[in-house]
């Protein structure tokens, strides 16, 4: 099937030529068709599976006919970041370049100002993040009853985010008649809820998760005796070297620990850089950039931050730390293996993650993931306090024979001696890690879930004090600037 067949007009075929596509990928062969007829579609898919122009493509053509009005937008799309909204953005520039939309968005980092005079002439496509323009709508800039089509994408990383009141207001803010085009990678049942209110009769569109179509993705953990993170830095370090790596992103659940893993990798020589939400935007932009470009070869990054980035096939994701939420590992681990090609996870599984680690293994449907030998790598670097207390297993010793199991990659490895490891420098970035319990929850990118629950039982508590508590909206207000990835409409005039 071709692009030709799903029903769009030649302009767009011609975008989409231009773009280098030769053919729909799945959800862009089930989506468009009946988005195009105006149906609503709920499409579960994540990132990487050509999701956003399974969306944008249809809009675009359905926007091409009719005008925006002053201070009413025709289509909305909601993101649950900057990045994501950013890149939304982009698909409208590649495929709308033989139309003549109008756009604006609003995220932060985006001056209020230069959004608010496009708003105030009319666009046909609102992109935004869920706080900022609830923002603008309660500032009485913005006119809902023009939405025509409204978006909701990466529905489930807006639940991780406390999002999900704010989305339920802004449905019942738009008319009855708009046509839904809702995502979400995963379907727990407060997104469920919402799809089974908001939406009308939607066409579900469904594609296969990374783990459970990774076949190509080879897991494995190493069991960390003990909770010590300069081990744990010490046996990432043993990973990176590893020769069939060329390039990786190291998953950590904290935004802390993941400033401090990539420092450690710095002052070992590692090509490494953290991502994660309390970063300036343009150095994260950069950051990006860089890694895109193969000038950086580790990304340190904690999940919000990667979430939907559109990042290529890495050959190698680690999960420095087990996450917290079983799903986040199967997004983690979707960032490799992709498109066919082969790639590998590796996990550190410290005798403290047990609950969590049992959890992945039901998710991803395994009794077990083979454990990578690191006696040798332990033998050669004595651990002291955890070691002492006697080396259990993650599972408490059940596993035990796991770690001597036998992975020819890690036994080559191991033989490196201990001063090859650089462990001189640790000392400077060793400074204790709180423990997920103790951390500030805006430390802790997947904490919000639990404050956002607690938001959802008792309503809209957050704008109390005029301030906003959301964790997220902390995290965007932070930050000044796109840098230098500002999309190429918002520094157009508006000619209409
Ligand atoms: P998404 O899932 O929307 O984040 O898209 C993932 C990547 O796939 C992006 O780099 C898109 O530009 C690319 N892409 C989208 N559609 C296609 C297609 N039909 N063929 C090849 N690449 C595509």
């Amino acid at each position: 099937m071709s692009f030709a067949d799903l029903g769009l007009s030649p302009k767009l075929l011609e975008a989409i030529a231009a773009a280098g596509y030769e053919n729909p990928t799945p959800i862009q062969k089930e989506a468009i068709p009946p988005a195009l007829k105006g149906s609503d579609v709920l499409g579960i898919a994540q990132t990487g599976t050509g999701k956003t122009a399974s969306f944008t493509l249809p809009m675009i053509e359905r926007l091409s006919k009719g005008r925006a009005k002053a201070r009413m937008p025709r289509s909305l799309v909601l993101a649950p970041t900057r990045e994501l909204a950013a890149q939304v953005a982009e698909n409208f520039e590649k495929y709308g370049v033989n139309h003549k939309l109008s756009m604006a968005l609003l995220i932060g980092g985006v001056s209020f100002g230069d959004q608010d005079a496009k708003l105030m002439r009319g666009v046909d496509v609102l992109i935004a993040t869920p706080g900022r323009f609830i923002d603008q709508f309660e500032r009485g800039k913005l006119l809902l009853n023009g939405i025509e089509v409204m978006v909701v994408d990466e529905a489930d990383r807006m639940l991780d985010m406390g999002f999900i009141p704010d989305i339920e207001k802004i449905f019942k803010m738009t008319p009855i008649t708009r046509q839904t085009l809702f995502f979400s990678a995963t379907m727990p049942p407060e997104i469920q809820r919402i799809t089974d209110q908001f939406l009308h009769n939607p066409i579900r569109v469904e594609v296969s998760r990374p783990a459970t179509a990774a076949t190509t993705i080879t897991q494995n953990i190493v069991r960390v005796p003990g909770k010590d993170d300069k081990l744990k830095r010490a046996i990432l370090r043993e990973l990176l070297r590893q020769d069939d790596v060329k390039n990786g992103i190291i998953f950590c659940n904290r935004k802390s620990t993941v400033d401090v893993v990539a420092k450690s990798l710095q002052k070992h020589g590692f090509n490494a850089r953290p991502i994660h939400g309390d970063l300036a935007q343009a150095f994260r932009t950069e950051t990006l950039e860089k890694f895109r470009t193969d000038e950086v070869q580790f990304l340190v990054a904690s999940d919000v931050a990667a979430r939907g980035l559109d990042i290529p096939a890495v050959s190698h994701v680690f999960n420095y730390d087990v996450p917290i939420h079983a799903d986040d590992y199967v997004h983690r681990i979707g960032r490799t293996g992709r498109a066919g090609r082969k790639g590998a996870a590796m996990m550190l599984v410290t005798p403290a993650d047990g609950k969590h680690y049992d959890a992945i293994l039901k998710t991803i449907g395994a009794e077990e993931i083979e454990a990578l030998d690191f006696s040798k790598f332990f033998d050669e670097n004595p651990v002291q306090e955890s070691r002492s207390r006697g080396g259990r297993d993650a599972k408490g010793g059940k596993n035990a024979k796991d770690e001597r199991g036998g992975s020819r990659r890690s036994s080559r490895r191991s033989g490196r001696k201990p001063e090859q490891s650089g462990d001189a420098s640790e000392t400077e970035v060793s400074q204790p890690e709180k423990s997920l319990e103790t951390a500030a929850p805006e430390e802790v990118e997947n904490a919000p879930q639990k404050s956002a629950n607690r938001r959802d039982s008792h309503g809209s508590s957050r704008r109390r004090g005029g301030g906003d508590s959301r964790p997220s909206r902390r995290r965007d207000e932070a930050v000044v600037g796109l840098g230098d990835h500002v999309p190429a409409f918002l520094t157009r005039e508006v000619a209409r």
